[in-house]
């Protein structure tokens, strides 16, 4: 590939926080977004993009470092994606985040609010993910330190060796060779080494995604609170031999495994959501418990990902619900049904809506290992189900609890909501823009009477935030 060359700025003092974890500089009248810097910083710019009234680029050279500054705990920080902001302190992380909230509800929403609640913050700001992808590959990524500390010769054997690790940003093929994650506790980062190691020696070959060779591709880790941990091994074509030698070997060594299994993937992308996991040993689920509600989890089951705070999450949806226990609560994209079963000891009736029909059978099982028999679970497109019929079946809604993925509520969803006009809606969104332009659309008949961000993914720019919208003229 030949190499672009783009404009440098030189010595750009970094003023502000940008939105999605980038920063800013104003420079004659324009703004610069910059990756990889923080305010305070000053900085050599690669300019990517240039408009007439901002541009876009990356830190190139650093000339001093802002006094805000922490150095960074993990080994593979500024390559990895992951945990991107731990060069700042936490409390700067929580600052940022719920600016970034008041910033998308003032300026997209452009509707009356009350104060932003100070963001609840993480008590563990590591190993909190419950759920890990590791994937494996036959080109490792080289880092600038190695690349300057190596010879031609070597930087060419090297780039060939395989790796088991995270993609790196914007490459489609490199993964960068992990040997400590922070994100998950437990036997995790043991057992991700023992694997490369023993697949390496035994001469398994890692997935070239370019050529389609080799065998090993993924391993998926599920560890929850409750210590139970799955493993989840995607391979390209049944190895039987090797594959069951490597399984067998890997539940002597590590006999806190409680369900592994593996997958076999022969498509061309990564994606296992309509492939059949096979149990190898241990068995079938492994349970999380949240809020002293007990999940199961299967290898394809969608959970949230920070279970300690998606119970903060959910206490704070329950609180601005308003429950009494004499109301019809509808939790709409209710995924495994986690939040409408959370609220349901509050509620005279539980009505989820999800469009995976997976997620909701896994949501009736959830009620039904929980003894929640108030709770039932419809699969389908919320703009095909929730029509005047269902809610005319299942009881006009006291309280709508809605979660929708990035992209938020479809527009015919939200025109529902104001034609059924329930006293009050909790509005969970992990994408603060989308719920701005919803809560605008909203505004005809819902007055925003409490903003409560939460951070689900320290030392990431990953955001949660719930609103409460109450009927106006009750
Ligand atoms: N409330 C759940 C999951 C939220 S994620 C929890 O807290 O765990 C958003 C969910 O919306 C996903 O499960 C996704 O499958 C679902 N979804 C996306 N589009 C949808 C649609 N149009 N109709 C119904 N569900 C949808």
């Amino acid at each position: 590939m030949r190499k672009q060359k783009f404009r440098v700025i030189e010595q750009v003092l970094v003023t502000g926080y940008a939105a999605e974890g980038r920063s800013l500089a104003r420079l004659d009248g324009k703004v610069l977004f910059i990756e990889g810097a923080v305010p305070g910083d000053v900085v050599d710019v690669s300019v990517t993009r240039s408009k007439k009234d901002w541009a876009e680029g990356r830190a190139l050279r650093f000339h001093s470092f802002s006094e805000d500054r922490v150095s960074a705990f993990c080994a593979h920080f500024g390559v990895c994606g992951g945990c991107k902001w731990q060069m700042l302190p936490y409390e700067r992380q929580l600052m940022y985040k719920r600016q970034e909230v008041e910033d998308n509800l003032r300026r997209i929403g452009r509707i009356e609010l009350p104060e932003v609640q100070p963001i609840l913050g993480a008590e563990a700001t590591r190993f909190y993910r419950n759920k890990l992808e590791f994937t494996f590959s036959s080109k490792r990524y080289l880092t600038d330190q190695e690349m300057r500390e190596v010879t031609m010769e070597e930087r060419d054997v090297l780039k060939s060796k395989p790796a088991l690790g995270f993609h790196v940003p914007k490459l489609f093929d490199k993964i960068i060779d992990i040997d400590t994650c922070h994100l998950q506790g437990g036997p995790v980062n043991e057992i991700r080494n023992w694997i490369r190691a023993e697949a390496l020696a035994r001469g398994h070959e890692f997935y070239d995604i370019r050529a389609h060779s080799g065998w090993l591709r993924n391993l998926v880790f599920r560890q929850c609170e409750t210590g139970e941990l799955m493993v989840n091994l995607v391979i390209a074509a049944p190895e039987p031999a090797d594959r069951d030698a490597l399984l067998r070997d890997l539940h002597a060594a590590f006999p806190m495994i409680d369900s592994l299994y593996y997958t076999v993937n022969a498509k061309m992308n990564d994606s296992i959501h309509d492939l059949t996991p096979v149990l190898f040993a241990g068995k079938p689920f492994v349970t999380e418990q949240l809020g002293g509600l007990k999940f199961r989890i299967g290898p394809k089951s969608f959970f949230q990902t920070n279970t300690r705070q998606a119970e903060r999450l959910y206490e704070q949806t329950k609180l601005l619900a308003g429950l009494t226990g004499r109301e019809t609560v509808y939790d709409l994209y209710c995924g495994t049904g986690s939040i409408g079963l959370f609220v349901s000891d509050k509620a005279a009736r539980v009505i989820g809506v999800e469009v995976i029909a997976a997620a909701v059978e896994d949501a009736r099982e959830n009620a039904r290992i929980n003894g929640i028999e108030h709770a039932e679970f419809f699969a389908g497109d919320v703009i095909d189900v929730c029509d005047d019929a269902f809610f005319e079946r299942h009881g006009r809604p006291d309280v709508i609890i809605t979660d929708p993925p990035r992209a938020g509520m479809h527009e015919q969803l939200v025109r529902k909501i104001l034609d059924i006009r329930a006293p009050r809606v909790v509005y969970v969104s992990c994408n603060p823009a989308t719920q701005a332009r919803d809560l605008q659309l909203l505004d005809t008949a819902y007055a925003v009477t409490a903003v409560q961000p939460v951070d689900m993914f320290p030392h990431t720019h990953h955001i949660e935030n719930i609103a409460q919208l109450t009927l106006k003229n009750l």
